[in-house]
C-alpha cells in the first residue's frame, strides 16, 4: 500500500493521534449486523481457548505458519506457490469451500501469473462477511532488498487469518446445525451470512506505485465479482445477485504486527463496526486476556499511557484525526469503488520499516500479534452471533446490504 501524504501532514496528525488516543471511546452504535449477537461472559473463556495461538503464531518455533511465511514471497515466487499451496490445505483440512482465481496481467515486468485464494465457510449463505490481506510480498530486482520478508506487510496478518479460521471453525459449523435444526433464517432454510477470508495476491507495486502497478489481484476480483450476476433461483427476493453485492463487510488487514500500532476509522458508515473492534479490544483486556498480569483496574489504568505497549491500538472515532482519510492505497480501494462497505485494519503511521529490509522478525511483537488474533476473533464472533450459548436471532424478514453513496463518505 502507499500512502499520499507528505511528511509535514504525517508528524501533525501522529501528533495529533497520539494525543487524542488516551480519550475515553464512545459507546455508540449507530448500525449493526442482523446476525450480531454480544458474546456471553461464560463464552469469553471458550472463545480464547478455541485456539493455541502459539501453534499459528509464535514464529521463532520453525513448523508454524507464521514462521513459513517469513520468507520472500513475491509474485510468481516459488515460494509464493508453495505457501499459497499451505493456506489452501489448512482452509481444506478445516472443511472450507476454496475458490482460486487465477489470471494474468500485464507488469512492468511483462505478463505474470496471479492467483487470489477465496475461503468461504459457507457457501450457501447469501451475504459474506470478508477478512482479507495480501499474501504477496514486495519484489525487489537486487540484493539485499530481495530478501525482503514483509512480517508487518503481510506476513503477520495472513497468520492472524489462518489462527481466525482453526479457533471460529468449530463455531461456525455449530452456527450453521443450529440454524438448518431451527429451520433456517432470513426466510431461507439455512444461514443468512458466513464468513468468508480472502488472500489477494499481487497488492504490491513491481516498480513505483501507480493504478496500473498495485493492487493487481483486488482490481481483478472485485472486477469479476462485479461483472458476474448469479440466475440460479433465489429462494429470496432480496438475495443479492452479483458476489459483490453478497459481501456484507470487507475488513482488510495490512502492516499490523509490530508493537504500539494507531488504528483509525476511515468511513463513517463503517464505523460501528470499526467500534467493535475497540470493544473487543477493551472487553479482552479487561479480563486479562491481552497482555499477561494486566487486567481490571490495572489494564485500565495502564491503557491510557501513550507508548506504553498496553495502550488502545485505536484512535476513537470522532477526534477530528481525519488527514489520513481516503487517503491509503490498498486492497479495499476496488471494492470501495463498487460501494462495498470497508474496514481498513492498517497501522498509521506505517511502521517504521515499512518496505525496508527490516520488516522481519524482529520488526514483529508476539504478545501485540496474539492480542490483534483474540481482538478479530471476538468482534467476528458477535458480528456472526456465534456464541454457543446465544440463541439465533429470529430474522424472519429478508434482510438486504444497504447501499448507499454516503459508504463513500469519509470519517471527518
Ligand atoms: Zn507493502
Amino acid at each position: 500500500m502507499r500512502p499520499r501524504l507528505r511528511p509535514a501532514w504525517l508528524a501533525l496528525a501522529l501528533c495529533a493521534a497520539v494525543a487524542l488516543a488516551a480519550r475515553p471511546r464512545p459507546h455508540v452504535l449507530k448500525r449493526r449486523n442482523p446476525t450480531y449477537a454480544a458474546l456471553s461472559d461464560s463464552s469469553l473463556d471458550h472463545l480464547v481457548a478455541l485456539s493455541d495461538l502459539d501453534d499459528t503464531l509464535d514464529w521463532s518455533r520453525p513448523d508454524t505458519p507464521l514462521a513459513k511465511l517469513l520468507v520472500p514471497r513475491p509474485v510468481g515466487s516459488a515460494n509464493l506457490t508453495r505457501l499459497q499451496a499451505m493456506v489452501e490445505g489448512h482452509f481444506r483440512d478445516l472443511g472450507w469451500h476454496v475458490e482460486k482465481d487465477s489470471f494474468d496481467d500485464s507488469t512492468p515486468y511483462g505478463t505474470k501469473s496471479f492467483t487470489n485464494l477465496v475461503f468461504t465457510h459457507d457457501p450457501s449463505a447469501p451475504r459474506r462477511l470478508v477478512l482479507s490481506a495480501h499474501l504477496d510480498s514486495k519484489f525487489f530486482p537486487t540484493p539485499p532488498e530481495d530478501q525482503f520478508v514483509g512480517a508487518t506487510d503481510s506476513a503477520a496478518p495472513c497468520a492472524m487469518l489462518l489462527d481466525l479460521a482453526t479457533a471460529l471453525t468449530p463455531w461456525l459449523d455449530a452456527r450453521k446445525q443450529r440454524v438448518e435444526d431451527g429451520g433456517g433464517e432470513e426466510g431461507r432454510e439455512g444461514q443468512g451470512e458466513s464468513l468468508q477470508i480472502i488472500f489477494f495476491d499481487g497488492e504490491e507495486a513491481f516498480k513505483d506505485w501507480t493504478h496500473a502497478d498495485s493492487i493487481y489481484g483486488a482490481r481483478h476480483l472485485a472486477h469479476k465479482w462485479g461483472a458476474t450476476t448469479d440466475h440460479s433461483p433465489q429462494p429470496v427476493r432480496a438475495t443479492p445477485r452479483s458476489p459483490l453485492r453478497r459481501i456484507s463487510h470487507l475488513v482488510l488487514l495490512d502492516l499490523l504486527g509490530a508493537p504500539n500500532p494507531l488504528l483509525r476509522n476511515f468511513f463513517v458508515p463503517t464505523g460501528w463496526l470499526f467500534d467493535e473492534f475497540g470493544h473487543a479490544e477493551e472487553r479482552l483486556g479487561l479480563a486479562g486476556y491481552l497482555w499477561q498480569g494486566l487486567d481490571g483496574d490495572a489494564y485500565t489504568a495502564k491503557k491510557g499511557e501513550t507508548g506504553a505497549r498496553e495502550r488502545s491500538f485505536f484512535v476513537p472515532r470522532g477526534s477530528g484525526v481525519s488527514a489520513y482519510a481516503g487517503q491509503i492505497e490498498d486492497d479495499h480501494l476496488p471494492f470501495l469503488r463498487e460501494g462495498v462497505p470497508i474496514v481498513h485494519l492498517i497501522s498509521v503511521p506505517f511502521p517504521r520499516v515499512w518496505h525496508t529490509i527490516k520488516d522481519d522478525a524482529d520488526a514483529l511483537d508476539l504478545p501485540t500479534i496474539k492480542a490483534w488474533a483474540l481482538i478479530i476473533r471476538l468482534a467476528v464472533a458477535e458480528y456472526l452471533g456465534l456464541d454457543p450459548s446465544a440463541p439465533i436471532p429470529n430474522l424472519n424478514s429478508p434482510t438486504e446490504v444497504k447501499r448507499d453513496p454516503s459508504d463513500l463518505i469519509l470519517d471527518v
